[in-house]
């Protein structure tokens, strides 16, 4: 029987299919055992009137593989299209976006000659799950979404990747000074699961000057994780300032399966022309290679590779009078990449993936049900359309409806108190958060109590565009003050 592991594979559009040819052609040089089940993906998927811009039969080889090798592909232009990165995270469970960014001193530019950082980004949650709202004239409101399998989930990986990778420390980046609450569970989740990785250091820096230190000095990190938005923005600049947005591959790691990828486009003004450089897909092949623990290949072509870059056999993106030896082709640089195979690199940091230290693998990640809190119902934030008037003015006729227990207690706008005893210079939207809580802590107060306050508001002729109830778990708020 054979030993092959099945890998699907998609060429993609634009230079997709000469760096995928590129590719495969020196990995299996290499000896890579490897099965390759061919889908086909992109825009001829899309311009034929699928929006997905993959077949359905085509989830059944990933279903079956686990395992996506795909070359960029073009997004037609003009609406309708969906991201088939999008269709493939949700399918596959695609939960963690894993990106090495190295620089290759002096053979690539760069403005950081040490720099090797692997950014670990979540991707299924925060503002991506683009859960969005026009609420008013003025208003329209997108929902940052944090969890706390979702974080453990994440934060566990990243752990779990610098332990098996030979990684010394782990950097989280968030702003839990001013997103007390969810970037705040992001923020006591690493801690928490910091605490089990006592060989891994660990720290945590606010995002914007964590973000100034990553640009200025990047060699003083290993590992970063962090929510999607700040993830999907960071290691593109991590990518770049390493000076090989063009050499960077990636991993997006998932439960039911994983998919491997260059993190440029398929840059169609480059096509057909055996110009575009392989290094990106191919690195991020490097990393599939590793996650079919066939790590003595993956080691075995990235430092053919690394060898290849050292000698100066640079493709038109990277070449560079006087730094490199030799303007290569597409074809022509997998063929010095096939020619070194076996040989190491000098200069620049070989590298080793079968070290005989690392533990099995990482360890899958197991959700305990967080403990169940005592939750009480305290009050209600009520969202009202309104242009009439001052928000004194909506205070003071607010201040006569009341039902159900519950009487106004303070109107926010844009997060501000305007109400009561505001400053008069407040601006103001058409979108005010009226905050009611329970009056009598004694008696019974249910979502009814709720209700017949907003029917109250209904009578008077208010817009209620939005209701959210105020909680309060083990005695602690579960909501932001203003
Ligand atoms: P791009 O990454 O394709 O190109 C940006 C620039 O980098 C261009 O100048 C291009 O010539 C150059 N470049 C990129 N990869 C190169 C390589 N391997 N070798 C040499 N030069 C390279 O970005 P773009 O032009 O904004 O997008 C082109 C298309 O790619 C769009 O349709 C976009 O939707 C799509 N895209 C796809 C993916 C993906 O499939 N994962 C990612 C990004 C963009």
């Amino acid at each position: 029987m054979s030993q092959n592991v099945p890998i699907t594979v998609a060429h993609g559009d634009g230079i997709g299919p000469e760096i995928m040819d590129a590719t495969l052609r020196i990995i299996q040089a290499a000896g890579a055992k490897i099965d390759i089940e061919t889908i086909e993906i992109g825009e001829k998927v899309y311009l034929k009137g699928n929006p997905s811009g993959i077949e359905d039969s085509s989830w059944d080889s990933l279903r079956r593989t686990k395992v996506f090798l795909k070359a960029p592909i073009t997004t037609p232009q003009g609406g309708g299209f969906k991201s088939l990165n999008v269709t493939a995270r949700v399918t596959l469970g695609l939960y963690a976006n894993v990106r090495p960014c190295v620089s290759y001193h002096p053979f690539v530019d760069t403005k950081h000659p040490v720099m090797d950082v692997v950014i670990i980004r979540e991707n299924e949650e925060d503002l991506y799950t683009g859960i969005e709202y026009r609420q008013t004239d003025e208003v329209v409101q997108g929902l940052k979404l944090i969890t706390v399998p979702g974080s453990e989930k994440i934060i566990h990986y990243a752990f779990e990747y610098a332990r098996n990778n030979g990684r010394k420390k782990v950097t989280c980046f968030m702003k839990d000074n001013i997103m007390k609450m969810t970037d705040g569970l992001f923020h006591k989740t690493f801690d928490r699961i910091a605490a089990e990785y006592p060989d891994i250091e660990n720290e945590s820096w606010i995002v914007d000057i964590g973000a100034a230190k990553l640009a200025d000095t990047p060699e003083n990190f290993d590992v970063i994780v962090m929510e999607n938005l700040y993830g999907d923005i960071l290691s593109d600049v991590a990518a770049q300032i390493a000076g090989s947005v063009g050499l960077a591959g990636s991993a997006n790691i998932g439960e039911l399966g994983a998919m491997f990828e260059a993190i440029h486009g398929s840059a169609p003004r480059r096509a057909g022309q055996n110009l575009a450089n392989p290094s990106g897909l191919l690195l991020g092949a490097v990393l599939m290679l590793n996650h079919i623990n066939q790590k003595d290949i993956a080691a075995k072509v990235h430092n053919a590779w690394l060898k290849t870059i050292e000698d100066g056999v640079h493709t038109y993106d990277i070449f560079k009078e006087g730094v490199s030896a030799k303007k290569v082709g597409t074809k022509e640089f997998a063929d010095a990449v096939i020619e070194r195979l076996g040989e190491k690199p000098v200069k620049l940091k070989a590298v080793d993936y079968v070290r005989t230290d690392a533990p099995k693998g990482i360890e899958p990640y197991k959700y305990i049900k967080a403990p169940v809190a005592k939750k009480e119902l305290v009050g209600v934030d009520v969202f009202l359309h309104w242009h009439k008037g001052s928000a004194n003015e909506l205070g003071n006729s607010l201040k006569t409806i009341a039902a159900g227990g519950l009487s106004i207690a303070m109107i926010a706008n844009r997060g501000v108190k305007v109400y009561p005893n505001a400053s008069k210079d407040i601006f103001c939207t058409d979108l005010f958060r009226c905050r009611y809580f329970n009056a009598n802590k004694d008696a019974v107060f249910t979502n009814g109590n709720i209700i017949a306050l907003l029917s109250k508001l209904d009578e008077a002729g208010f817009d209620v565009v939005q209701t959210q109830n105020l909680y309060e778990f083990d005695g602690v708020p579960g909501y932001s003050g203003a």
